[in-house]
């Protein structure tokens, strides 16, 4: 059946098919939903015995080894609650090396014996679980005949119900691990660094003369970016449904140069979608704050506010997985992926981050003088350290396929890591680079030029996007993250590396203290222009996006490392593999298997992508070309001939060389190897096809192109 814009009208029609909300009374307790799904403290509080509810508060708040006997008392109170909201079974839900989460769900439900069911679920069923865990990613770290995996009970991220519309879930994070203790997952690493940091943090709070903390916790707020499309498209494009992005698709008229989609109204549908995806977040407790238009067309965005890393990083896995499940109730489908259209831009995934203590303190808050602020700027130092020390392992953390689409593409931060600080905060560190006090202006505001409005404060100098890594004011923003990603790893490699940093900056203010006549400003102020001086290359700020900064960065001596294989090596380099052993995160061989892993997961990707170009070229494109060829040539228009016969040879030709590229007889083994392969000469060919069929695209006649074009996938909303 050809395309005809029909199918347009179709598409654009909707109406509320979703569970049409309407609005309600929201003074009336019963109409608040904020948590109403999660085994919160406050539920905790409400249902268990008053001890096993003081030994747990220790765990989440003190981050205290777990008391196992009370399991059953935990077990029990939850199940009763679950049950009571509908759930039937439950699942350790956790992050395999996949990226996404794992389930496997087990019934409340046994046979009691005389022919009825009853609902049990254990303390040893919360604690630990045992799924067969032959078929997921390990790098070389579990042979199959040692196939067993275990998924430990995370009691610091509450358990939720996840609904349906014919049951309901129980879901209990954990985290997940080879018999031999290794983890298999992105939440035990993640875990481990922020017990890392708070250590370091710590220790070097007292130091500074700051001693009531007990704890620093680092915290995370995902910037969440996203295409909305109809679902009519994505179901027409097997690109689309096989990789998550087109393969094909020529630029259409209209893209985003008028500048008409950022914070613009959004559409009644969009909104639709995104007030039920909230409100179903909002169930599971994650505290969403923010929606808005982004920069390309359907693109859109969601940010929460922040949480401590582990539980936000739940959050964020969560948070895709409604956007996907919402998107269907309203015709539409939620891309994840990092560039699903050529020429437009991508998404990505800013991750806010900071260290805060259990008393309240934000360590990345300068208050109101930042030059006054010794524990603030000892801390930013440590964060320049690290960032400057470990940039190469920082782009690895965020290396994947869809990203190499993206960094340093004009639309997002290149794939040199830099620190943005602001002009207010580079002037302070150059005050004490050169021993010059007092050169930042504190209560500083901005007029607005009219008496109506009122002077702002100004905070940390102006703000640029451009920045990979950027300071925000009480905040560092990693920019670089891809939107389909789970902030687990770059947080982990953070901490780790910030851990890192603040003990050699403790140390060093250690010594200077000993010194005679030392004073704490005195000392601080040399520990800073010390580690200001050896790494203060990492910050700029200027265009990120411009020509310059690549030379100068060169020259700087800063890694610029541009695709996923050039980035993953540093996951075992050696300064890496000693971070990360000093603080236990993760062992040489944890290292080792990730970058197995990642490379691997890389060139089987692009390995797919590739093939679905192959076989979208030679069944659909090649045959709409040769149709409308003949068209031309029965009609005996021969200068309308002359233009698309040469262009339908053209991609006969270079699909024969991508299939030729794609026989597993061409590729060569070893997982580096390989994705190299994919690299250097399968991606290559699968541009030339693209290329090619781009400009058929806009010669054959529309009816007989059989694939959606951008100008309807990203318009008709
Ligand atoms: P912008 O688009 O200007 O960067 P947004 O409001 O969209 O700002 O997002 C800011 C994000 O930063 C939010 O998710 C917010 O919760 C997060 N954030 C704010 N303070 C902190 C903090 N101390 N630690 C981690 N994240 C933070
Ligand atoms: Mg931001």
């Amino acid at each position: 059946m050809p395309r005809i814009r029909q199918h347009n009208v179709t598409a654009a029609q909707w109406s509320a098919n979703g569970s049409a909300l309407g609005s309600q009374d929201l003074t009336l307790p019963d109409n608040q939903i904020f948590a109403s799904n999660v085994f919160s403290v406050a539920v905790q509080r409400r249902r268990l015995p008053k001890h096993v509810f003081k030994a747990l508060q220790r765990t989440l708040e003190r981050g205290e080894a777990l008391d196992t006997t009370l399991a059953d008392g935990v077990a029990q109170a939850m199940k009763e609650w679950a049950m009571e909201r509908g759930a039937t079974h439950f699942t350790h839900w956790f992050q395999p090396l996949t990226g996404s989460t794992a389930e496997k769900h087990d019934s409340f439900y046994g046979p009691a014996g005389d022919g009825t069911a009853i609902a049990e679920f254990s303390g040893k069923e919360l604690i630990q679980g045992e799924p067969d865990a032959s078929s997921f990613p390990t790098g070389g770290i579990r042979a199959t005949f040692e196939a067993r995996g275990y998924t430990a009970w995370d009691p610091t991220s509450p358990a939720f119900i996840l609904e349906n519309p014919n049951g309901a879930l129980l879901c209990i994070p954990t985290a997940f691990t080879s018999w031999t203790g290794e983890a298999l997952d992105h939440k035990i690493p993640l875990l481990r660094s922020m017990d890392a940091l708070s250590g370091a943090a710590v220790r070097a709070l007292k130091l500074l003369g700051i001693s009531d903390a007990a704890r620093v916790f680092t915290t995370i707020g995902c910037e969440q970016e996203y295409f909305l499309i109809d679902e009519q498209y994505y179901f027409e494009r097997p690109d689309l449904l096989t990789t998550g992005r087109t393969l094909f698709g020529a630029k259409p008229p209209k893209g985003h140069e008028l500048d008409d989609h950022y914070f613009g109204s959004i559409p009644e549908r969009i909104l639709a979608c995104m007030l039920e995806t909230e409100r179903e977040l909002a169930k599971l407790g994650v505290p969403v704050k923010t929606r808005h238009n982004e920069v390309a067309p359907n693109q859109y965005e969601i940010a929460p506010i922040f949480e401590n890393s582990n539980v936000g990083a739940d959050h964020q896995m969560l948070t895709m997985q409604l956007l996907q499940n919402v998107a269907r109730k309203y015709g539409l489908v939620c891309l994840l992926h990092e560039k699903p259209f050529a020429g437009v831009n991508g998404s990505g995934k800013h991750n806010n981050w900071s260290m805060g203590t259990d008393t309240g303190l934000n360590l990345l808050d300068p208050g109101d003088t930042p030059h006054e602020n010794l524990s603030f700027l000892f801390f930013c130092t440590a964060v320049i350290q690290a960032v400057n020390k470990h940039q190469a392992l920082l782009r690895a953390s965020i290396a994947n396929p869809g990203q190499d689409h993206r960094l340093g593409a004009n639309e997002a931060p290149p794939a040199i890591i830099s620190i943005f600080l602001g002009a207010e905060l580079e002037r302070v560190y150059g005050a004490i680079e050169s021993g010059k006090a007092q050169a930042s202006k504190p209560g500083s505001f901005l007029g607005l030029g009219t008496p109506v409005l009122p002077a702002l404060p100004l905070h940390g100098g102006d703000r640029n996007r451009t920045s990979p890594f950027a300071f925000t004011g009480n905040k560092f923003e990693f920019r670089a993250l891809g939107s389909s990603m789970s902030p687990a790893l770059p947080n982990t490699v953070l901490n780790t590396i910030v851990a890192e940093a603040i003990d050699e900056l403790a140390d060093a203010l250690k010594r200077a203290l000993k010194s005679p006549g030392a004073s704490l400003e005195k000392a601080v102020a040399k520990v800073v222009k010390e580690s200001w001086t050896a790494n203060k290359q990492v910050v700029f700020g200027g265009d990120n996006y411009s020509q310059e900064w690549h030379e100068e960065a060169e020259k700087r001596g800063l890694a610029n490392l541009r695709t996923t294989p050039d980035a993953l090596p540093w996951l075992i380099d050696k300064q890496t593999l000693a971070a990360f052993k000093k603080y236990k995160v993760l062992s040489k061989r944890e290292l080792e298997s990730r970058l197995e892993v990642f490379t691997e997961q890389y060139a089987v990707k692009i390995n797919i992508e590739a093939e679905t170009a192959a076989q979208i070229a030679r069944t659909m494109l090649l045959p709409a070309a040769v149709r409308h060829l003949n068209e031309l040539k029965a009609s005996g228009l021969d200068e309308l001939v002359g233009e698309v016969e040469p262009l339908v040879k053209e991609l006969h030709f270079a699909l024969v060389k991508l299939e030729d590229a794609n026989l597993a007889d061409n590729q060569p083994s070893g997982a580096m190897k390989w994705a190299t392969y994919m690299r250097d000469t399968v991606i290559p060919a699968m541009d030339d096809v693209r290329q090619i069929a781009d400009r058929l695209e806009k010669l054959v006649a529309d009816d007989l192109w059989p694939l959606p074009k951008y100008s309807e996938m990203l318009f008709i909303k």
